[in-house]
């Protein structure tokens, strides 16, 4: 059967399971594939059949980022982020350091992270915090690897360090931005993408609906950060990589294109 045949032969509305455009080949760009509660395998069968077809697993410690790396050897179109959350930025010393350096030295580690600066909830003492961040801001410089930055509540701290580092020639993602757009295009000056999860789907983020619209799309990232941060109409429940769609095409739309159509940017290829 054809694939239009069988779209047309079922409700084709968000929430329905739908068959996968042969077109479409999204990478979910952000997602906890450790903290899951449902299986790997079958989170990752479910995203595929709706055109998720590369997943970037990102560990918040050693631990997570050595389960990130296991799954993208279990898995084909899961490649791993390895680094350390800055909740867990005092855990980050000297031999915690050395044993990062040696797993992302494995060829499907695409990137280091996630890491940056929280204010929020501050579960780190922020001197400390800000030390590891640093650390590996130094070691994605030093293996040409994208560096993934999380930034909340910190956004003009965490500029202030990125620029000391800066040009990134592409090799730096602002996970789940929530700056403005000043600082959306000082991120674009400096060689780094913005990455967008869940929240642009939702009603009241009109701010970074209209940084979409203006920023050219292959500078724009789609993630979910699952399984955290589930988009409209799935707010609060767990996230998982197939409900990426629902952002992309949230993206598509505010950029005023079919999804198929959408060129997101790709930073993670590793040479
Ligand atoms: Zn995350």
């Amino acid at each position: 059967m054809s694939a239009s045949l069988n779209r047309a032969a079922r409700p084709d509305g968000p929430h329905e399971k739908r068959d996968r455009d042969p077109r479409l080949s999204l990478v979910d760009t952000h997602a906890h594939l450790d903290l899951l509660e449902q299986d790997v395998g079958e989170a990752l069968r479910e995203a595929r059949e709706v055109g998720v077809t590369g997943v970037i697993s990102v560990g918040i410690n050693l631990d997570s980022s050595r389960k990130a790396l296991e799954t993208a050897h279990a898995h084909p179109g899961v490649r791993a982020v390895v680094g350390v959350h800055p909740h867990d930025a005092r855990h980050l010393d000297r031999d915690a350091l050395r044993e990062l350096r040696r797993l992302a030295g494995d060829p499907l580690v695409v990137g280091i992270g996630e890491t940056g600066l929280d204010f929020y909830r501050n579960l780190s003492p922020r001197a400390d915090q800000e030390r590891a961040f640093r650390h590996q801001l130094e070691l994605a410089r030093e293996l040409d690897l994208p560096v993934v930055v999380h930034d909340r509540e910190a956004h003009a701290h965490t500029m202030r360090v990125l620029e000391e580092y800066a040009p990134f020639g592409g090799r730096l993602i602002m996970h789940c931005f929530s700056g403005d757009l000043d600082m959306a295009l000082a991120v674009l000056d400096m060689g780094g993408y913005i990455s967008v999860a869940g929240p642009v789907t939702f009603h009241n983020a009109r701010r970074l609906q209209d940084i979409v619209r203006r920023l050219p799309a292959d500078r724009l990232l789609v993630e979910t950060d699952c399984p955290f941060l589930s988009p409209h109409p799935f707010r609060g429940r767990p996230n998982a990589p197939a409900r990426l769609v629902l952002i992309a095409e949230k993206v598509a739309e505010l950029k005023g294109v079919p999804l198929e159509d959408l060129r997101l940017g790709d930073p993670f290829t590793r040479g």
